[in-house]
This record gives C-alpha cells, sequence and structure tokens, in this order.
C-alpha cells in the first residue's frame, strides 16, 4: 500500500506519494547525523528560539493545518484545531523548561572532586507514529528530543501523508535546520534498515501492539534504546458516592472524542450497582444525541471513522462481542452516510470468556460493567492485559486518589477527564508499552546521562580511590 489520503468522510482520494528510495534514506540519515555534530555545540538557547517560532508558525497555519487533518483522518474540525493549539503548547512548554531540564546536575559523592551528570545528545532517532492524532504524536517526540539536539526521521501512518509532510514543513519554515525533523515515507523494511543503521541512537514508536512489536524487535536486534506507546483498554471507574452529574457529563466525552479513536479513551466504564441503571440510561441518552455529518461542519459531533479497514475491524469486533452473549443497549444500526460512519454503541453483560473483555476496540463502542464493591472494581480494572490510563470518580478526591494509586497503569485522573499536557508525563505499563513520552522523564528518553568527575589532583585516601569498578 502507498501513502495516501483518502477523505473518510467523502472517500475521495486525495493525494497520493510514492515510497521513498533507498537513497533518500540514505542521505537523509547523513545529513542527520552531520547535524547531530553540528547542534552539540551550538547553546540550547538557539533551539529554545527555534521551537518558539515553531509554535508560532503552527498558531499562523492553524486554519490550514487542522483542514489538512480532518481531510486526512476524518476528525472534527474543532478537535483538529485544538490539537495543533496542543502541539503549540508542547513547543513553547519545551522551548522555555528545557534548559533547566537538561541542566548538568551535581552529585554528592565520596569521590575526590566535583561529580556532575550531563544530559547530552545521542544521534539520530527514528519515529514511527499513528494517524489518530497526526500532529500532537509527532510533536510529543520532536519538541523534547530537538531540545536535547537528536535529529528525527519520522515514518508516520500510511493514512496520514499529508499532515506529516505539512507538518515537517512547517518545522523547516520555522527556522530549523535541514534534518531536525524529516518525513519519510518508508516502507517496513525501510524502517528496519534505518534502525539498523549506526547512526541512528534512538526509536520512539505509537501505534498497536502488532507494530510495537515489530519495532521493538528491530531494535532489540540492533540494541537500539526504544520506547513504545502502545494501546490500551482504560477503566473508567464510578464509585457509589461519585457525583453523577459531573460523571455523564463526562463519560461521553471521553469515549467519543475522536470518534472513539484514542489510546487513553474510557473503554471500560465500572460501575457501582447502586449508581449503575441512572449511568447506563444517561450515557446511552448522550450516545443517542450525537450528531454525524461533515466533520468540517462545526454543528457535526460524530466524525467519520478513518478508513473503511478501521470501520470493518470494529463492526467485526462488535458482532463477535455480541454473539458471546454481550447485551446490545443502543446501536448497531448503519448511518446512511456515505463516510465512514459507525452509530455509537453501547453493550454490558460482557463476561470474561468474551473477546470484547480484553480486546481493545479502537472506536466509538462504550463497555459497561456492573460492580458491587470497591474491590471488585479495582481486580475488574486489573483484570487486563493493557495499562495505559484510567479515571476514577469518588464524592472524595482523596479516596478516589487511594483507589487510583491501586490500578496498573501509567495514568489515572481523578473526578476529570484525562489530559495530555507537556509537564505531564504519558505511557503506560503491561501491553500498554514502555517508557514514558513528555515531561522531564519523557525528555530524558534518549538523552547521554554522562558522568563527569573532575578532580584538582589524584587521591588515593579516600574509600573508593584507586579502585576500578565495573
Ligand atoms: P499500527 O498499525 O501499529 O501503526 C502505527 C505506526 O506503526 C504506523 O506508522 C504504521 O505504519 C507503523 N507500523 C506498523 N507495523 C510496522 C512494522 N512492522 N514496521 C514498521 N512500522 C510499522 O497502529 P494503528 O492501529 O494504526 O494505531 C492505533 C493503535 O495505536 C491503537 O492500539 C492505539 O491504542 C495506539 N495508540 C497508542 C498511543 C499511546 O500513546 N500509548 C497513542 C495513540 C495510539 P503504516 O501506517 O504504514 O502501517
Amino acid at each position: 500500500m502507498t501513502y495516501q489520503t483518502i477523505n473518510p468522510y467523502s472517500n475521495e482520494l486525495v493525494h497520493e506519494y510514492p515510497f521513498d528510495t533507498d537513497q533518500i534514506l540514505s542521505e537523509t540519515l547523513a545529513i542527520g547525523h552531520d547535524l547531530y555534530q553540528r547542534m552539540k555545540n551550538q547553546p540550547i538557547a538557539e533551539r529554545s528560539k527555534i521551537l518558539h517560532n515553531i509554535a508560532a508558525k503552527m498558531r499562523e497555519h492553524a486554519d490550514e493545518l487542522a483542514r489538512i487533518c480532518t481531510i486526512d483522518m476524518g476528525k472534527l474540525i474543532g478537535e483538529s484545531a485544538g490539537e495543533v493549539e496542543l502541539c503549540a503548547m508542547i513547543a513553547d512548554w519545551f522551548a522555555d523548561h528545557s534548559p533547566e531540564l537538561l541542566a548538568p546536575e551535581t552529585i554528592d559523592t565520596i569521590a575526590t572532586g566535583q561529580a556532575q551528570v550531563l544530559h547530552q545528545s545521542v544521534g539520530v532517532v527514528v519515529m514511527v507514529e499513528p494517524w489518530n492524532f497526526p500532529y500532537y504524536q509527532i510533536m510529543r517526540v520532536f519538541a523534547p528530543n530537538f531540545m536535547v539536539g537528536n535529529p528525527m526521521i519520522l515514518k508516520d501512518a500510511a493514512n496520514i501523508p499529508t499532515s506529516a509532510k505539512r507538518f515537517c514543513e512547517i518545522v523547516e519554515e520555522a527556522g530549523a535546520p535541514k534534518g531536525a525533523l524529516t518525513n519519510l515515507f518508508l516502507n517496513y523494511d525501510q524502517v528496519t534498515e534505518a534502525i539498523a543503521d549506526p547512526r541512528v541512537q534512538g526509536v520512539a514508536l505509537t501505534g498497536s501492539e502488532l507494530g510495537g512489536a515489530a519495532v521493538a524487535k528491530a531494535a532489540g536486534k540492533y540494541l537500539k534504546k526504544n520506547s513504545m506507546e502502545l494501546g490500551g483498554m482504560d477503566p473508567f471507574i464510578v464509585l457509589g458516592d461519585a457525583d453523577m452529574d459531573d460523571v455523564t457529563n463526562i463519560a461521553w466525552r471521553v469515549r467519543l472524542y475522536n470518534c472513539g479513536q484514542v489510546c487513553t479513551s474510557s473503554k471500560r466504564f465500572i460501575v457501582m450497582d447502586n449508581v449503575y441503571d441512572e449511568f447506563v440510561a444517561k450515557l446511552k441518552e448522550h450516545f443517542e444525541q450525537v450528531v454525524p455529518g461533515d466533520p468540517m461542519d462545526p454543528k457535526t459531533t460524530l466524525a467519520p471513522m478513518n478508513t473503511a479497514r478501521a470501520k470493518q475491524k470494529l463492526q467485526s469486533q462488535l458482532d463477535a462481542a455480541l454473539a458471546a452473549g454481550a447485551r446490545l443497549v443502543t446501536g448497531n444500526e448503519p448511518i446512511d452516510l456515505p463516510g465512514q460512519f459507525f452509530r455509537p454503541a453501547i453493550i454490558t453483560d460482557v463476561t470474561p470468556e468474551n473477546p470484547a473483555y480484553k480486546e481493545e476496540m479502537f472506536g466509538p463502542i462504550g463497555v459497561v460493567y456492573k460492580v458491587r464493591s470497591e474491590d471488585e472494581a479495582v481486580a475488574l480494572a486489573n483484570d487486563n492485559p493493557y495499562g495505559l490510563g484510567g479515571i476514577v470518580f469518588s464524592g472524595d478526591p482523596d479516596h478516589g486518589a487511594d483507589v487510583a494509586a491501586r490500578i496498573e497503569t501509567g495514568m489515572v485522573f481523578v473526578n476529570n477527564f484525562m489530559a495530555s499536557l507537556p509537564e505531564l508525563p504519558f505511557g503506560g505499563v503491561k501491553l500498554s508499552g514502555y517508557g514514558r513520552e513528555m515531561s522531564r522523564i519523557g525528555q530524558m528518553a534518549f538523552v547521554n546521562d554522562k558522568l563527569v568527575v573532575k578532580a584538582q589532583h589524584s587521591d588515593l585516601s579516600n574509600p573508593a580511590g584507586g579502585l576500578v569498578v565495573a
């Protein structure tokens, strides 16, 4: 399959791009490596300035970028605009904070002299990104690594080529040097070739378990450090004393945002029995109120899914769930529009034997479970191969935080939406992957934490003196 923009609302082929050649990959690696060497000697303040310019350029081109994104993968135009602004915020944050985050750290030690850890660049980083947030996924890796001084090669999803191309153009137009971020239309073998290249020192992937395993295998083979941001089946726990107005106001949004195609979307609602009926009734009401239509029209509230293939897969997952005994509360009816629309569905009575119990459904389907105790809620939340995020609603936020601490995921929000912000670490455990993006933790993913110990003269009197320990 080539790289194609097929508008999921009109099904029209809008753009098609050929694969890049091995020669172009080879030139890009050379340019990236050369830039890595040059950026080592550049004051970090220069990169801060460029990254602020990138944020400004994105804001200047916000309407254009939002339209490209919506045509590429179908999301509501307002959501595309929000994504562009979030990218600009991330860029500004790393531009402002990186000089401090990456400053050398002094260590108290009994070794003779002054010990410091320097946080230095390592070389070219390859990033492999998905289609569901065409700009934000790139910015999550680009902004922190640009500040570190690591040049990047982007292999983005095959169905959002126009967004990927335009993002990288904007980066260059804002003054980033050639090679700082290069979008290439690579095939899978070329991704492996890039990973194998000695100039590449890191690989960041966001995507599915399957894609992650393939890329992590190549990274393992060539001993390249890697971070994996994979799928999720986030629990949304509603305790018996939760404020049901807040709960019902947020629950439908966190499942239907981006047409349910979000790794941290609440895919499992785990609700205490005393509020279960009310919860299901309200969720149904909200799910049935969405307005499908042109995602460019601000009045539309249900976008098409990103591709015909994604819609077919979701339908087959819903069919399998129902065949295995799940109860349908709403949905499973076609929408009479030509685009890739999927009517939001709610299912209940999903048993552990049902494939829906452990399979991520990447679209507008909510699964609701009834539980009789908090312990049962926590056990159900943790009985899952994924461990990305989660939400807990409780009448007492401190108690909600105690419950959050018992959930085996990388991120939990209490009494609110999950938010992705530059200062907060993003990532998961179990099949949701490893490593973190954003925040100081994310910025340290591809950094040489180099120890330098500076002595005025040698001293054999201290306990470590003269010892070589390996
Ligand atoms: P995917 O199939 O794994 O694709 C993601 C990226 O990996 C694409 O660029 C894809 O390229 C590439 N890829 C896949 N297999 C590859 C291989 N063998 N070699 C090299 N590159 C390969 O994921 P998806 O299904 O499109 O994305 C949705 C998934 O991503 C969901 O599971 C979602 O939960 C997860 N996700 C996770 C996060 C997070 O932060 N944890 C965020 C967003 C999404 P092609 O397009 O060319 O196949």
